[in-house]
């Protein structure tokens, strides 16, 4: 991928935020999450309430304290009384911190101390960038930009000197605004290393777990294809690993070239390979005899390659009531129609129609 293509697939990049959550949930690294975000809010209230009613704290402590460290309280008892909140929840929560830090800390008198309180929206940032996609945190960013200027410009026309507030301007620039968009890309690029397969670029058996639910159960039809090649040992045996590899990498590009953008393709083992696709019977089988000859097509070394083809598919038109397989049950059901293409031979495709009328 060149640099442009990188930064565009990260803009673009949804995020797979009940994926994220799920695996920190898996790795049970959610609770003590929650344990430290509702700290920070406790940390927040226990300053709110130090500086009420004294000369450093906001000028109508009545209402700008109470506000304050009300929303710090309620904000520990959320992260540590309920669930995980969910993304809207998630996204709705950060806003509303951002907008109360800035509104907050422009009521402290000393302008310096109130300028430092910019310093909170690395924290909200550094969350929005693990957990929520480049526009998300573009929106932060700019937000933070706005809190930057509006409080160096607070501290020149509070009689401060027109540099300090230069200063102290391109000091939070730096630390709030340049620093978490960074961060994102090395999260995003992480994250995309460990969902694909190094020799093909293809996702791997992780990647695919991740897009085939929102494939399965974002369309009323979908297909899953799963690929074996035939006797694949012998061209490891006959030609080398090293040729065996170029055919792997030849026979994925193959796939991802004839499957089109609106699948997905997978290896999800040695020489195993899933492509997945909105597709209903009988456009299916088409698809699925389409990709089997292009996998057998002549290539431009000796090595013949055909493969035993596996087709499951869910019809929501076709049958109407019938409850939607899961992810697993569609990949389970390719994978055991693939073994019946291999029986018959190979270079075959084998097609288990499920929920289809009659069955
Ligand atoms: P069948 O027709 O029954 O599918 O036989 P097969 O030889 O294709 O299947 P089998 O599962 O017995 O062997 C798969 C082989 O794939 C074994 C392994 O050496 C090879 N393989 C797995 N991963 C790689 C890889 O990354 N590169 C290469 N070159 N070979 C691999
Ligand atoms: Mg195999
Ligand atoms: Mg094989």
């Amino acid at each position: 991928m060149n640099d442009g293509k990188t930064l565009l697939a990260w803009w673009n990049d949804p995020v797979d935020y009940a994926w994220l959550v799920g695996t920190l949930a898996a790795r049970k690294a959610l609770r003590p999450l929650q344990m430290l975000i509702g700290l920070a809010g406790v940390s927040m209230a226990v300053m709110g309430i130090v500086i009420a009613g004294t000369p450093i704290g906001p000028v109508h402590p009545a209402v700008t304290s109470t506000i304050g460290v009300g929303t710090a309280i309620l904000w520990a008892l959320r992260w540590w009384l309920l669930r995980w909140p969910g993304r809207t929840e998630s996204l709705v929560l950060i806003g509303l911190a951002d907008v109360l830090f800035t509104l907050e800390f422009l009521q402290v008198p000393d302008r310096l101390f109130g300028a430092m309180g910019a310093m909170l929206l690395v924290v909200t940032g550094s969350y929005l960038g693990f957990f929520h996609s480049a526009r998300a945190l573009a929106v932060h960013t700019a937000w933070s930009l706005l809190s930057v200027i509006v409080f160096s410009v607070r501290i020149a026309t509070g009689g401060g000197d027109v540099r300090l507030a230069l200063a102290v301007g391109l000091l939070l620039v730096a630390a709030v605004v340049s620093v978490l968009p960074a961060l994102q890309i090395l999260y995003w690029l992480l994250r995309t290393e460990s969902l694909s397969d190094p020799l093909t670029e293809l996702l791997n058996r992780r990647g695919l777990e991740i897009r085939l639910p929102r494939l399965v159960h974002g369309h009323p039809a979908v297909c899953v294809i799963a690929f074996d090649i035939d006797r694949f040992k012998e061209v490891n045996d006959t030609y080398g690993h090293r040729v065996g590899d170029t055919v792997l990498v030849s026979t994925a590009r193959r796939l991802h070239a004839a499957a089109g953008p609106g699948a997905v393709v997978a290896r999800t083992g040695g020489e195993e390979f899933v492509v997945a696709a909105p597709l209903g019977a009988p456009a299916a089988r088409a698809e699925a005899e389409r990709l089997c000859r292009a996998v057998a097509e002549p290539r431009a070394t000796e090595v013949e390659v055909t493969a035993s083809v596996g087709v499951a598919v869910f019809d929501a038109t076709r049958s109407p009531g019938s409850p939607r397989p899961t992810p697993e049950r569609l990949l389970h059901a390719a994978d055991a129609a693939m073994y019946r293409a291999k029986q018959a031979g190979g270079n075959h495709v084998v097609v288990d129609e499920l929920a289809a009328p009659g069955t």
